[in-house]
């Protein structure tokens, strides 16, 4: 006998196929509507993604109040993600958060965070939700498909069991970390379904450089650097921003938003960066700059000027970057054209991109449902009138600042009203 057919072991309004940001806020509004919710969850535990948000801080949303602008940080194509915004957008995040305790602090660029800076406490307020409206939750219990029939689906199949569903929420993540749980399994559901699910490409992804230079710079952060990207030495495009210096290359807000461009340059050919260390300055303010600091120091040796020319942080590197220029060598013996190396460089930081991280270093994959294959006003699948999808199952490029959570926010929100 075929599983769709077999008797149902246990039968509930709403099956929630994942555990994550989506499919706990899902299951917490699905709940407090009344309906009888079953969350399951393949991991031993619930949001091992969501732990990691934020450096463990969660960057929970983006203070960005207005709908319109909010998505145009997604990219072109999100306009059909209005309707769900009209129903849960970012104030009534911040509602949410705040009215259970978890009050929100905004940084720069509008990206919020729990003033406990503790991306658990967030997982505990979605917890709780879904658990006071009566939600079961079953962790290690790993959907191995939906079941359909006649046009809608029926249930979902577990390796021990079969489960009847009126409604199933598919909020199984997209590929990006796939130690957390997120390994794609919800692409491979809707697929079988008929559903065109776009290959993911992982998306926010750190650059890898060789560099010694930015290696020896690992775990630091220098803000106000501008990166001009070159290919095969003609520039491309210049952004402004906050640079990460990791032990496997670049990261940081500056670089995650650039790298799908630098991912398309790279297939055409070689990718260099230039990262301007003072971008507000020109060359010659910047030469003068120097020249006043070597003034006043005349007699030191140049290791103990480099911090005073260098922004804060980056001292350590002269030797690397500087090798012609002994870091004894007294300030007044500094030729011109070793100055004038110094302003350039300092001007134009050379890197040499080798290749974006893969998806074990992703923040999000793009990639998954087209957002013309969802009814978004309930979140619903135009294939299936009783199928759901939320989070990064939907396919939108993400922008790091906190739009990837209130996306999985306001997808969980309207699926659970809907469902
Ligand atoms: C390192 C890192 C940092 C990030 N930081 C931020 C940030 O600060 N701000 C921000 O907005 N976004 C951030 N993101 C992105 C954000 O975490 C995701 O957008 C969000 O978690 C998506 O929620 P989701 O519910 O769609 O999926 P997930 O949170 O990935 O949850 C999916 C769940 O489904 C479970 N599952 C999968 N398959 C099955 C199955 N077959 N059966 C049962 N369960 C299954 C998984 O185990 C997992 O628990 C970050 C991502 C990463 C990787």
């Amino acid at each position: 006998m075929d599983t769709q057919d077999k008797k149902h072991d246990e039968h509930f309004d709403v099956v929630v196929i994942g555990g994550g940001a989506s499919g706990l806020f899902a299951a917490g509004r699905a709940a407090e509507r009344g309906k009888k919710v079953l969350v399951l969850e393949k991991n031993r535990t619930l949001g091992e993604k969501l732990l990691l948000t934020g450096g463990g801080r969660c960057n929970i949303t983006n203070a960005t109040y207005d709908t319109r602008e909010f998505l145009a940080h997604l990219g072109k194509g999100t306009e059909p993600l209005f309707s769900a915004f009209a129903q849960f957008d970012v104030a009534k995040t911040f509602a949410f958060f705040e009215r259970r305790g978890l009050s929100l602090v905004v940084e720069a660029r509008g990206r919020a965070f729990p003033a406990s800076q503790n991306a658990g406490d967030v997982l505990k307020v979605i917890e709780s939700y879904a658990r006071e409206g009566g939600a079961i939750i079953r962790v290690k219990t790993k959907v191995t498909r939906i079941l359909e029939k006649k046009g809608r689906v029926v249930g979902v199949e577990t390796a021990k069991s079969v489960i009847g569903a009126d409604a199933v929420i598919v909020a199984t993540g997209g590929l990006s970390h796939p130690e957390t749980g997120s390994t794609g399994d919800g692409f491979t559901f809707l697929r079988d379904l008929g559903h065109s699910v776009e290959d993911p490409a992982a998306d926010l992804v750190p650059i890898e450089v060789h560099d010694a230079w930015v290696k020896a710079l690992s775990g630091t952060s220098l803000s106000f650097m501008k990166m001009t990207v070159y290919a095969n030495g003609k520039k491309a495009f210049a952004k402004k921003g906050k640079v990460l210096f990791t032990h496997f290359g670049l990261s940081g807000p500056l670089v995650l938003n650039a790298a799908r461009a630098i991912g398309t340059l790279l297939a055409q050919g070689r990718v260099t960066i230039a990262i301007d260390a003072y971008p507000d300055t020109d060359i010659g303010a910047l030469e003068k700059d120097i020249i006043r600091v070597f003034d006043q120091a005349k007699n030191k040796m140049i290791k103990n000027v480099a911090d005073d020319i260098m922004p804060h942080g980056m001292a350590e590197v002269f030797p690397l970057l500087f090798p012609h220029i002994p870091l004894d060598k007294k300030v007044h013996s500094i030729t011109k054209e070793e100055r004038r190396l110094i302003v350039d460089t300092l001007k134009a930081l050379p890197v040499s991109v080798v290749g974006l991280m893969g998806m074990d270093r992703a923040i999000v994959s793009d990639g998954g449902v087209p957002l013309d294959e969802i009814d978004t006003k309930y979140m619903r699948s135009r294939l299936y009138p009783n199928l759901y999808v939320t989070g990064d199952m939907i396919h939108v490029n993400r922008q790091s600042g906190g739009y990837s959570l209130q996306i999985a926010w306001t997808s969980g929100y309207v699926a659970g009203s809907a469902a």
